[in-house]
């Protein structure tokens, strides 16, 4: 089982969640998108990561926030850590700078531009119109082609992962030149547009994730639970999230 895009920073006790996560096999992809998020996830040793990844970036929640000193440590944490991927960094609506051309998506194309330049997966948050992030990540040449990488031809291929996934049917075949990868939570099956795009999703391009954060924990009243309470908590959701798949 693989959490592809948990918080792990924002929910409690981190180190040893990481590491009760990773006795119960579950891999997880640790998200760390705000400056803090970073330090917490660099102190943690990189045993604890091993079967995970983990990935740096700027969330658009954010964007008005940032300093010319964080996009340095941004990227010699790239440098430092060359399986990190880039985000979760995007656009949303309910957030300040949203507008075409403002800071959101200022803030979004330079991450773009680093996932491109270090040749790293990029995931991205969604909340307003998809086709503004396909329309960036085409004028930015992401992911770019693995040929173009001259001193890389044998590094991996790259993908934008759109995480929480929320869009439609035309969105999935927009995104395909790109080799897409298409992360599903639970609130991926509430939208009828989505619930009718997820059947053209081809099986390597899917993956799944609890998106967990503090409102995880304090929703389902973990806040003061063990490591195995909240790794239960996950797992469950995890496990509901793909069972949708097998009844839709
Ligand atoms: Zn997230």
């Amino acid at each position: 089982m693989n959490d592809f895009h948990i918080h792990l920073a924002r929910l409690p006790q981190p180190i040893s969640l990481a590491r009760t996560l990773q006795k119960r096999g579950l891999h997880f992809n640790a998200i760390a998108c705000e400056p803090w998020e970073w330090e917490i996830l660099q102190k943690m040793e990189g045993s604890l990561f091993e079967g995970s990844t983990r990935s740096y970036g700027i969330h658009p929640m954010v964007a008005g926030d940032v300093t010319e000193a964080d996009w340095e440590r941004l990227e010699s944490l790239l440098e430092n850590y060359p399986e990190a991927g880039v985000g979760e960094c995007g656009l949303d609506k309910r957030y300040g700078g949203y507008a075409e051309g403002d800071l959101q998506e200022q803030v979004f194309i330079r991450q773009v531009e680093l996932a491109r330049n270090y040749h790293r997966d990029l995931h991205i948050h969604c909340v307003g119109d998809y086709n503004r992030i396909l329309k960036v990540l085409e004028d930015c040449g992401y992911p770019g082609k693995k040929s173009n990488i001259r001193s890389r031809q044998r590094a991996p291929l790259v993908h934008p992962v759109f995480h929480r996934f929320g869009g439609d049917v035309s969105i999935v075949s927009e995104a395909q030149p790109l080799s897409p990868i298409f992360s599903l939570h639970l609130d991926s099956f509430r939208k009828k547009s989505t619930l009718a795009a997820i059947p053209l999703i081809p099986s390597e391009q899917m993956r799944f994730e609890t998106d967990a954060d503090e409102t995880f924990v304090t929703t389902k009243l973990l806040k003061n639970e063990s490591a195995d309470k909240i790794a239960d908590a996950l797992i469950e959701q995890l496990e509901e999230t793909e069972q949708l798949i097998r009844n839709n």
